[in-house]
């Protein structure tokens, strides 16, 4: 079934969007992109991506061509449009088309594309019952991870990597300790006390993040904001990572090594009811 998707100010079909060749985000990555969550035909946390986005921009001097509130309504459009009950809505801005050259061009009109994903049954995923399976790979993307760009080859080289390990995912190491998941940030538990890496720039910034800590800290669990090893997470009692699609995912299996009991721990899965549970009542 063809969507509708949403470019540069028009609703078309899908075989109908077009984008430059010179657009900037095809030739040099020169973009940022958002994926927000619909539970129930309901944006979660909206606004944490739309803040997120204006800070992505304004860190690559990227002007957006739209209002917040218009992003709010195409956003609506869209979902409304396919009728996506479960599913995401994705959301990409870059510099736009200009003849190919590294310096900003200083005319070109931002390009903005929004698509949704229609993944009925999202908020039930069977991996939350059983947990996922990660490896360990070196971190080798850029150094400026805060900034939400679409230069996503390395983190999808680690999914490969981890598929052809037989896992799910792969956490990223620099200097000896875990920085993130190829999409995800990571965390464990260990005596009650849930770790995961400070933000910084070596990291995504992430909106489910932002709101399990928060959860957490009403919830009275002891958090600690800093960088964690691998041989901590093999010691750990359970691991877990969170992002607007996986919300909050059990891991048991590290480097095919158990995590705890190789069961989601008590701790994810409180977070992952906690978190499912109050987005959906704040979902717009
Ligand atoms: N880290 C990386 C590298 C990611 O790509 C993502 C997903 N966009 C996250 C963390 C999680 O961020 P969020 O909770 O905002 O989806």
């Amino acid at each position: 079934m063809s969507r509708t998707v949403y470019v540069n100010g028009e609703y078309v079909p899908e075989e109908e969007a077009k984008i430059s060749v010179f657009d900037r985000g095809f030739l040099f990555a020169d973009g940022v992109y958002e994926v927000t969550s619909v539970l129930g035909g309901k944006l979660i946390d909206f606004a944490g991506h739309a803040a997120r986005l204006a800070r992505s921009l304004g860190e690559l001097e990227m002007d957006s061509p739209v209002t917040d509130d218009q992003l709010l309504e195409i956003h609506r459009e869209l979902v409304a449009r396919n009728g996506v009950e479960d599913g995401l809505v994705y959301l990409q801005i870059t510099r736009g088309a200009a003849d190919r050259d590294f310096a900003y061009p200083k005319d070109a009109e931002p390009s903005i594309v929004l698509f949704t994903q229609s993944k009925p049954g999202l908020a039930d995923s069977p991996a939350a019952k059983t947990g996922i399976k990660v490896i360990s790979i070196e971190d080798l993307r850029w150094g400026r991870r805060d900034i939400k760009t679409v230069q996503l080859l390395y983190p999808s080289m680690g999914k490969m990597a981890a598929k052809k390990a037989g896992a799910d995912d792969a956490w990223m190491v620099q200097d000896g300790q875990v920085t993130e998941g190829t999409s995800n940030n990571a965390y464990i538990v260990k005596d009650g006390v849930i770790v995961t890496r400070q933000l910084s720039h070596d990291i995504l910034h992430g909106i489910t993040r932002a709101a399990v800590l928060r959860f957490a800290a009403e919830a009275q669990m002891k958090v600690e904001e800093r960088p964690f090893t691998i041989d901590e997470v093999k010691a750990a009692d359970e691991a877990f990572i969170t992002s607007a699609s996986s919300f909050v995912m059990p891991v048991v299996e590290i480097d095919k090594q158990l995590i705890g009991n190789g069961k989601p721990g008590p701790v994810a899965t409180r977070l992952r009811e906690i978190y499912l549970e109050e987005s959906r009542k704040a979902a717009v």
